[in-house]
């Protein structure tokens, strides 16, 4: 393969091609002190160079080296933001973008209407906006709506390491989008940047891009960071290792901050507790080392790095090695995970309290999109915790597996940012040797049926032929097509069963209006589906309630972690039991029962809204507070959709919504249904029963191995004999998450694809009237299997 060419010292001395254009940024003294310490800034000239000069450009530098705040400056100091365009830079995490404009809005002194953001639930864009910072789903969404996205004249794709699917979609999108803005003389830039130089999958695939771009690499101002293997085999318990790891270096080692990688929320809490508990910061409040006749400028001297412990640990060190008294300095624990509530986020970015040491606990949130100062130690417990799913079943469980040896090196990284630093793995080197290099994109990973539909709405029907910076597998694209044929998203082939395989390795149908309609509405395909059948009886707003709620995913607070003192535990117990009584309350009797789960959820945020949506409400019957604002925020986005498919429709989120009646909730059993088609589970009869492993047990059509309803679900004792449900996760068993009972005379009418008919059905198949707005088979559905009710 050609290789890239060369961005060599002579490019600086050839003339800008373009005269240089200079927005002045009046950046306060200190800040710009503090960029100028980053190692970006010396490759400014470089990479505008480069920028100039070709439309794609790749930037490698390590996590903090400034990309991310700094790129977009220098774009916009050079004038990519004149004539009201903007600079547009995605990102993966919803975090990120947020935190990255406050942070450069902040740097440039500019205000959050210059430098804004917008990620699904909300943003703060205005028309001065020049620098949007976005999610890669954002964008994706941009792309349907401006295929050319004129709008903007650079876009920066961040983070391309993490090889997130929007990521890489739009990647694969850009590098034609590019192509046709040159075409009419209205040239977009793309810069892609990554934190390691792992960019072969963009660099060297000839269907992305014809000419490998130049890539620029940020030589970091790293420093040394020793790695310390631990010499026994790995433990099972790294909760506690870490624990005895971070109390040794907090009694045994000079100042700096220390941060500890765990894989999950349960043990970040776990961690930070018993920390807390050995380190308590009021206890032990130092005496002035003043009072005892120190000698006050020799303290002031000590390099005041961010994060460092300023006068306590100068104090404690001057007692002989191993002396110090113990817990004598406080420790600042802070815990930080991905859905840690955002101010809170934020905490990590502030200097610890005088006389602290920093410690924060955090899941691979930390790794690379975060960079928090003044770490000095780094604790590795090896492990991240991952959505894994079944590529036959679909079934998702998380698993906790060994990082990469790409993920750990990252984190090992972080201890050497403002000086030489340490990084305790607590594996061996033999485990390390045995790590994958880098981690599987997550397009090889999970289900492609949204995207698929997202690049079917492009008019990209050839699916298979779209320059994937890695490809999914024949495997999945198939299983993406097949749903949305069932969903009625997609035509399906021609029936004869040659022409079907010929189709099928072509992967090219194409899209119908119905799917051009989901395609609008930001959910997965299954939950737009319901969409798009719920305009009947009243039914939207209840439907967009359900959908919202289906989305942002754990309303419930996680109840079953382990406690940390019988007080907790109490405390704990009778959460639980609160909760429970609540969902029973909330799904209540007969009609609304069989709704299940999905009326829990309709009744949780009626009740919230209901009650104002307080914090106190959501803390006491158990329900996650940032969940119910995503929520509330995915439903006035989702109304807005909805409005604009159908405006007669005339939707408004309305917080005192009534419960649906009796008829309402029937219908919305059958729109679930009607979703839901693939997610179908029988219940398997006594007669059927093999063994004890089947009793209470469901089946479903492609999972040979029992599955069972959720204990946590309101349906769990009443064992319906057909039921839909969101997800099955594995843990000790197969469960179903997110159940609701199907009577068995619907599945011919709503689930007619996934049936086999002895003889051929008489009524014809739902179809999507684009003139009447809705789909056509709601009327037999009402008519057939619902409720008398005259319909609307
Ligand atoms: P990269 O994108 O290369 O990983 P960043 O541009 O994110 O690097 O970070 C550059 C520097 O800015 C880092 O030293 C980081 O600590 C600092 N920084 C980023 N966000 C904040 C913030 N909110 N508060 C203080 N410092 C920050
Ligand atoms: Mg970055």
């Amino acid at each position: 393969a050609p290789s890239a060419p060369p961005v060599t010292a002579s490019a600086l001395a050839r003339p800008p091609a373009k005269p240089a254009i200079f927005i002045p940024v009046n950046r306060s003294p200190e800040m710009q002190e503090e960029r100028l310490k980053l190692p970006i800034l010396a490759e400014e000239q470089v990479i505008m160079e480069a920028v100039a000069e070709h439309p794609i450009v790749i930037v490698c530098g390590e996590t903090g080296s400034g990309k991310t705040t700094q790129v977009p400056q220098f774009l916009y100091e050079a004038g990519y933001s004149s004539d009201n365009s903007i600079i547009g830079v995605t990102e993966p995490r919803r975090v990120a973008a947020v935190a990255m404009s406050q942070r450069v809005a902040k740097e440039m002194n500019l205000s959050p209407r210059v430098v804004s953001y917008q990620i699904r639930y909300e943003g703060n864009v205005t028309e001065e906006t020049r620098i949007k910072f976005m999610t890669d789903g954002v964008l994706l969404k941009e792309i349907q709506k401006d295929f050319l996205l004129l709008k903007y004249k650079v876009l920066i794709i961040d983070e391309a390491h993490e090889r997130s699917v929007y990521t890489d979609i739009l990647i694969g999108l850009l590098s034609r989008i590019v192509c046709l803005r040159a075409k009419r003389h209205l040239p977009l830039k793309l810069l892609i940047m990554s934190a390691t130089l792992r960019v072969e999958d963009f660099t060297q695939n000839q269907r992305l891009f014809a000419q490998p771009p130049p890539v620029i690499k940020v030589e970091s101002r790293q420093f040394p960071v020793t790695v310390h293997f631990n010499k026994r085999t790995p433990l099972e318990d790294y909760s506690g290792e870490c624990f005895r790891k971070v109390c040794k270096i907090h009694r045994m080692l000079p100042a700096g901050g220390i941060l500890v990688f765990l894989t999950g929320q349960a043990e970040v809490h776990a961690l930070c507790r018993r920390l807390r508990r050995a380190f308590p910061l009021a206890r032990h409040r130092l005496p002035d080392p003043c009072q005892l006749g120190c000698v006050e400028t020799s303290l002031a001297k000590v390099p005041g790095v961010p994060g460092s412990l300023g006068r306590g640990v100068q104090w404690a060190s001057a007692f002989p090695a191993g002396e110090q008294p113990d817990a004598s300095i406080p420790l600042h624990v802070l815990p930080l995970y991905s859905l840690l509530a955002p101010e809170k986020q934020a905490q990590v970015f502030q200097p610890p309290p005088e006389g602290t040491r920093l410690c924060v606990v955090a899941t691979n949130v930390a790794e690379t999109s975060l960079t928090i100062p003044g770490i000095k130690y780094v604790v590795d417990c090896g492990k991240v915790k991952k959505r894994h799913y079944d590529r036959v079943t679909g079934v998702s469980s998380f698993r906790v597996t060994w990082v990469s040896q790409a993920s750990a090196d990252q984190r090992a990284g972080r201890a050497g940012r403002t000086e030489p630093g340490h990084c305790y793995r607590l594996y061996s080197s033999a485990v390390f040797e045995d790590f994958e290099k880098f981690p599987p994109p997550e397009i090889t990973r999970r289900p492609v049926e949204d995207l698929i539909l997202q690049m079917k709405a492009l008019n990209i029907e050839k699916v298979i032929n779209f320059p994937f910076p890695t490809p999914p597998s024949i495997e999945a694209l198939i299983a993406a097509e097949e749903l949305l044929i069932a969903l009625g998203a997609l035509q399906a082939p021609p029936k004869t069963e040659r022409m079907k395989q010929l189709q099928r390795s072509r992967l090219s149908c194409p899209i119908t209006v119905l799917g051009r309609t989901m395609a609008t509405f930001p959910v997965a395909p299954r939950y737009a589906k319901m969409l798009a059948l719920s305009r009947q009886h009243g039914c939207l707003p209840y439907a967009i309630t359900i959908v919202a709620a289906m989305t942002v995913r754990e309303l419930f607070e996680e109840l079953d972690r382990p406690a940390a003192s019988d007080e907790e535990l109490a405390k704990l117990k009778g959460k639980r039991a609160r909760v429970a009584q609540m969902k029973r309350i909330w799904a209540g009797q007969g009609a609304s029962l069989k709704l299940g789960d999905l009326m829990v959820l309709l009744g949780a945020v009626g009740a919230c809204e209901y009650s104002g949506c307080s914090l106190q409400f959501c803390e006491a019957n158990g329900l996650r507070y940032k969940a119910m604002m995503e929520i509330r925020r995915l439903r006035g986005q989702l109304t807005t959709a909805v409005n604009a498919v159908c405006p007669e429709a005339g939707l408004f989120v309305d917080p005192k919504m009534q419960p649906p009646s009796e008829s309402q909730v029937t219908y919305l059993r059958q729109i679930v249904t009607a979703g839901l088609g693939d997610h179908l589970a029988r219940r398997v009869q006594s007669e059927d029963l093999l063994d004890e492993k089947w009793k209470n047990a469901y089946k479903t059509p492609l999972l040979d191995e029992p599955v069972f309803i959720h204990p946590s679900s309101v349906l769990f004792k009443e064992l319906p004999d057909f039921v839909v449900y969101q997800e099955i996760v594995e843990t000790t068993k197969m469960y179903m998450k997110g159940v609701s009972t199907v009577e068995v005379q619907w599945i011919p009418v709503l689930l007619p694809s996934y049936c086999q008919f002895d003889k051929p059905l008489e009524e014809p198949p739902p179809t999507y009237c684009p003139e009447k707005g809705r789909v056509q088979c709601h009327q037999a559905i009402c008519v057939f299997w619902a409720d008398p009710c005259a319909p609307d």
